[in-house]
């Protein structure tokens, strides 16, 4: 046990950084990777590129023929780049990135190898579903579900060990047609967000109106631990955080020194993740500016939601495998190490199109001013309207121990708009800001957000839902979760504040000029749902009581009170009004979301007693019989010893073990009425044993003799690279 450690401790001081060195220029391995659409140019007939081209851009079908002459490109290229393997690849409703694998090598009736993709290959795989989650679904429809190429998303090859691979984004669905997955949700919410936003826009006299898309640009966080730490820690390997460790001597106060050196193994580490990213065409740039030891930051240009979505899942696959061949464990978990930064995941998002550029700009014109408050309007009700369901999309066992930590956004969803922004909300509430009636030129106050200052978003940390400029920044998610939920819940929310909006609006229109029936709809609109715009210190003792006790938001801490908002009649009818989701596709996501997290606790659970058991419990065990070893011997010289280390020692063993106890105990129940009433069990009972056992455990880190301690301490796995 000890000897592990603190071999490791040896091994790391003098490891050398890996030699990476980044040759090419970066025009020539941009998305050299990538099958994306001047690829298909270059190789296919102009009508099968015009085809593909609308599929892609606008959505429409793909017919047999063109998906034919696609298959074959791509499997061309393909074989060019030295796969010889395909596979679908698809997003469960667990935060995993599933894979399907197939060899392009098929023999035929002669007995030859031929290589062999068709169309039907690339838009219909046949994974086997029974082994994804898939909550009641499951009941319902055959287990088995089928893949299927979304071409909105470009196929790419992946390098592995075990060779490169052709991977073709999928969509995962039953075969009555039930969304599986999180790349259908996503797909129809912004499908919803379009319809409902073409209706507003062309209320406000647009003529020409492009698609509107979502994007996103993720920014994610992360710790890089050195793997022989992470070997001899089977909590990090098994639940991604620390069950045990006693807070550093040297804690985040050092942090100023530490951002001096990045340490050259964590550089390499980088330069190669990059270079790597950027052959798969995602536009990132790594940072070490976060806050705490060992943490850094990736932040991919923004994109397309669906694709940005896609690009993120790779991201942190790639991550952890570029992690392991530099000799970390890449710990996407929101709450690694306790009393240490967590790491989460800002989603900005922001929605436009080609014709009238990003809705969520300002702009430089009264009427672009205008649609973008209607725009930015719609969002406040979102947020007040569907908090829950926000709060719900980023529930995790991980995210729990991040939200209202008082370093991470608080579990009651609130959106903070910018001190100008909030300002002239508030005026078009109270009635200050109106209409001249005269028809003459609009003087409503509005110039002064026409030369609207961007707020970098830096002056309020604490939001969770944050105005940035030009978009709304979601800080509250986690950063190991997929960030289609959240997108799928921004999209849906959006959509459905744009259809009330425009229900309004043309009713106001009827008797108002365009600027005065904007403002009128507005000041419902924030009558109604003003509640949820709070430009205050969101970490505050007061925020918490003002936001439920004044302003009826729902602070809602764990998952456990968090996720059975998926079900509420409000959630519901969301999701089925916009055709978002079904109630029965809702349903299976509730299901799987709440098992995920009991599973999660159980998981750790049981690691907790299996470490004090077999760890700690033998560590404290002989310190405890060399300390009383010693009172003897020395009682025999007439030496008398203070007990008080020993008595301490004897004390959190006992304290530990009867946690343990309980823990073993409860973890064996499992007849619960319903899911909420195990995950209330997880979140009431189990949490608070484990935090119990810690306590125990981590004195007993402070007390026993290091050399006979066996878990790596936070000091080293935080600060020895
Ligand atoms: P900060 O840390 O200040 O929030 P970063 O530059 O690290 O800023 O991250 C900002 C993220 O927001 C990037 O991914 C960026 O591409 C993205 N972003 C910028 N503009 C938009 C927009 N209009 N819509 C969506 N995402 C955007
Ligand atoms: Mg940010």
């Amino acid at each position: 046990g000890n000897q592990t450690r603190l071999q490791a401790i040896d091994q790391i001081t003098n490891r050398a950084p890996l030699s990476f060195n980044m040759t090419e220029p970066l025009n020539q391995i941009w998305a050299t990777d990538v099958f994306n659409l001047q690829k298909m140019e270059e190789a296919i007939s102009k009508k099968a590129y015009k085809a593909i081209k609308n599929t892609i851009q606008s959505g429409a079908a793909l017919d047999n023929a063109t998906a034919d002459i696609v298959a074959a490109a791509m499997k061309d290229w393909a074989l060019s780049k030295g796969a010889k393997f395909f596979s679908h690849v698809f997003y469960p409703m667990t935060n995993i990135t599933a894979e399907k694998h197939d060899a392009f090598i098929l023999t035929n009736s002669e007995g030859n190898a031929i290589n062999e993709f068709t169309g039907s290959l690339l838009i219909k795989g046949e994974p086997d579903g029974s082994s994804f989650p898939n909550g009641s679904l499951r009941m319902t429809n055959a287990a088995r579900g089928y893949t299927a190429w979304d071409p909105t998303s470009p196929a790419y090859i992946q390098h592995t060990a075990n060779g490169a691979t052709l991977m073709i984004p999928s969509v995962f669905m039953s075969w009555t047609g039930e969304a599986l997955d999180k790349k259908i949700p996503l797909l129809r919410s912004n499908a919803a967000m379009n319809d409902a936003a073409q209706k507003v826009l062309k209320l406000m006299g647009e003529t020409e109106i492009a698609d509107l898309n979502s994007s996103a640009g993720p920014e994610q966080e992360y710790f890089l631990v050195d793997s022989n730490f992470a070997n001899a820690r089977p909590d990090l390997l098994l639940a991604g955080r620390t069950l045990f460790g006693a807070a550093p001597a040297k804690g985040q106060q050092f942090d100023d020194h530490y951002f001096g050196a990045i340490p050259a193994r964590v550089q390499v580490f980088m330069q190669d993740f990059e270079d790597k990213l950027y052959r798969l065409g995602i536009p990132a740039k790594t940072h070490h500016n976060e806050v705490a030891p060992g943490q850094f930051e990736i932040a991919p240009y923004y994109g397309a939601a669906n694709v940005g979505a896609d690009q993120q899942q790779l991201l942190m696959t790639m991550m952890k495998q570029t992690a392991k061949e530099h000799g970390f464990l890449c710990l996407l978990h929101e709450k690694p190490f306790a009393g240490v930064n967590g790491s989460g995941k800002h989603v900005n998002w922001s929605v436009g199109n080609s014709t009238q550029g990003n809705l969520l700009d300002p702009g430089k014109t009264p009427h672009s001013n205008l649609q973008f408050l209607l725009f930015c309007g719609a969002v406040i009700r979102g947020v007040h309207k569907f908090g829950p369901l926000l709060r719900a999309v980023i529930a995790s066992a991980g995210n729990d121990h991040r939200l209202g930590a008082n370093e991470a956004p608080p579990a009651i969803l609130s959106v903070y708009l910018g001190d100008q922004l909030e300002k002239v909300f508030e005026e078009i509430k109270t009635g200050k800001l109106t209409c001249s009636t005269d028809g003459g030129e609009m003087d409503l106050g509005l110039s002064q957000i026409l030369n609207f200052d961007r707020d970098p978003g830096d002056r309020n940390r604490t939001s969770p839902f944050a105005f940035t400029g030009n978009r709304f920044e979601f800080r509250a998610v986690g950063s190991e979760q997929s960030v289609s939920g959240p997108l799928v819940a921004m999209n849906t929310m959006l959509a459905d504040s744009l259809e009330w909006i425009a229900g309004k609006l043309e009713e106001a229109l009827k008797t108002q000029d365009q600027t005065a029936a904007v403002i009128t709809v507005l000041k419902e609109l924030m009558e109604l749902h003003g509640n949820a715009v709070f430009g205050g210190d969101g970490y505050s003792a007061e925020w918490h009581k003002m936001a439920v006790e004044e302003r009826g938001l729902l602070n809602l801490p764990t998952s456990a009170d968090a996720l059975p908002h998926l079900l509420s009649e409000e959630t519901k009818g969301l999701f089925e009004r916009t055709g978002v989701l079904s109630p029965v596709e809702l349903e299976s996501r509730y299901e799987v979301y709440a098992e995920q997290y009991n599973l999660a606790i159980e998981v750790e659970a049981k690691l907790v007693s299996d470490i004090a058991t077999t760890k700690i419990y033998p560590a404290a065990i002989a310190y405890l019989s060399d300390l009383t070893h010693a009172s003897a011997t020395s009682i025999d010289l007439g030496i008398e010893l203070d007990s008080s280390v020993a008595k301490k020692v004897a004390a959190h063993i006992n304290g530990l073990m009867t946690a343990v106890a309980k823990i073993d105990s409860e973890v064996a129940k499992h007849d619960f009425a319903d899911t909420e009433a195990h995950m209330r069990h997880s979140a009431d009972v189990i949490c608070p044993l484990m935090a119990e056992a810690r306590e125990h455990g981590d004195a007993l880190e402070m007390l026993v003799a290091d050399d006979l301690w066996p878990l790596p301490k936070y000091s080293e796995m935080l600060f020895i690279k």
